[in-house]
């Protein structure tokens, strides 16, 4: 059981002009207990600063605690930490049962019997229990993904730190572990860090998601935070799916010009725009409406581009009808209503839930509107 602290960690590869900043300068405060998603697109740092973690790299700058204990001197042994792939990383040759206990034969000064023990109820805790003579190859992705994840807990470590452990499962058996995953750390209580690039996963599993890009930290929040209060745009696409729709435009008297309407500012909004010019509004698609009759208040108009239909809702991709270009924006409709490709549709875009960002910077300029700021840290459990 442990906290972490990453302090103004930096991870450069090579020298000179053919470096790659991996972590830029990353500050952390992890709790003991916490189940934290380090969270990007790939090549966004999140695999080298957990390897930094685990020691499997060094850092070029910074310190690492686990504890009170600065560990940057220790190899990965030493850290009390393991490790879960997406490779699994099993001994082929060994059985589930030899897999499972061959960490404890090495590090800790545990007898036979004792060792048996332990792997044999964690394998019972893991419905594994019926695989123990079994080896990796006789077993499915699943069983395997699961054997990693018992050889990690049986050594009872301050840390588990999990790499896209679920990338290799399909989709059914993806969920079905989230959950357990989820289940798992819960009923444990051990510090822990899961890398992702997949945000449902993230979304679902993390405490608080550590939001990264180009090796640079986004965001640290609750899942609810980075979903209805991103720091910028990249977490505002980034968080939730489908994406944000974004409209870049030019502000002129209190009105947003964009490709193929203008959207009128509200007095908060101005407020808050301040002298930012080129702006970019951003509105999730399932806070869009869509309605085929003309009435006042509606935004503007648009053109049924492809329906994808997902039984209860349906999205629907849409163009403005007075755009130049064929940009698409994304509105969730409601399944039942049947919608048409090369229909034309009236869509209004609630003010209350726009999202406005600094065009060049990308900082969050305006916050969507909630009934209560209480509602995005009920996720919260630390
Ligand atoms: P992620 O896990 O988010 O996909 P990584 O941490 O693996 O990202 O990589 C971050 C960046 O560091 C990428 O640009 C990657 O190419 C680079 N990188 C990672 N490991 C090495 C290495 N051993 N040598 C050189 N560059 C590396
Ligand atoms: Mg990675």
């Amino acid at each position: 059981m442990a906290s972490i602290t990453i302090d103004d960690v930096t991870k450069r590869f090579g020298e000179g002009g053919n470096s790659v900043v991996a972590v830029d300068d990353i500050s952390l405060e992890i709790k003991d207990g916490e189940f934290i998603v380090f969270v990007g697109p790939s090549g966004s740092g999140k695999s080298t600063l957990m390897r930094t973690v685990a020691g499997l790299e060094t850092q070029t700058e910074g310190d690492i605690y686990i504890g009170d204990s600065l560990v940057n001197q220790l190899g990965p042994r030493a850290r009390n930490i393991a490790m879960v792939f997406q490779n699994y990383a099993l001994y082929p040759n060994m059985t589930v049962e030899e897999n499972m206990s061959f960490g404890l034969k090495m590090s800790t000064d545990l007898s036979k019997s004792e060792i048996e023990e332990q792997v044999t109820s964690t394998a019972e805790m893991m419905g594994i229990d019926n695989l123990l003579h079994n080896t990796p190859g006789e077993l499915s992705g699943g069983q395997q993904q699961r054997v990693a994840l018992g050889r990690a807990i049986v050594r009872d470590p301050n840390v588990f730190l999990m790499d896209e452990p679920l990338s290799n499962l399909d989709a059914k058996l993806r969920t079905t572990m989230r959950t357990e995953i989820n289940r798992l750390q819960n009923d444990l209580d051990v510090t822990t860090l899961y890398v992702t690039h997949d945000q449902t996963e993230a979304m679902t599993m993390g405490d608080r998601l550590v939001v990264l890009n180009y090796g640079e930290l986004q965001q640290v929040g609750t899942p609810l935070e980075c979903f209805y209060r991103p720091a910028n745009q990249f977490v505002a696409g980034f968080i939730g799916s489908p994406s944000m729709n974004f409209f870049e435009g030019h502000l002129k008297g209190g009105t947003l010009r964009v490709n193929g309407f203008d959207f009128d500012l509200t007095d908060r909004m101005k407020s808050s725009v301040k002298d930012h010019k080129e702006i970019v509004l951003g509105i999730r698609p399932e806070d869009i409406t869509l309605h085929n009759r003309s009435n006042a208040g509606y935004e503007f108009k648009a053109v049924v581009d492809v329906v994808e239909p997902m039984g209860s809702i349906s999205y629907v991709y849409l163009r403005p009808q007075a755009q130049e270009n064929d940009q698409t924006f994304v509105v969730e409709a409601d399944g039942k209503h049947p919608i048409t490709e090369g229909e034309h549709i009236n869509v209004k875009i609630p003010e209350e839930d726009v999202h406005l960002f600094d065009a060049t910077t990308g900082e969050t300029i305006h916050q969507r509107e909630l009934n209560s700021e209480a509602e995005v840290t009920l996720n919260e459990q630390t």
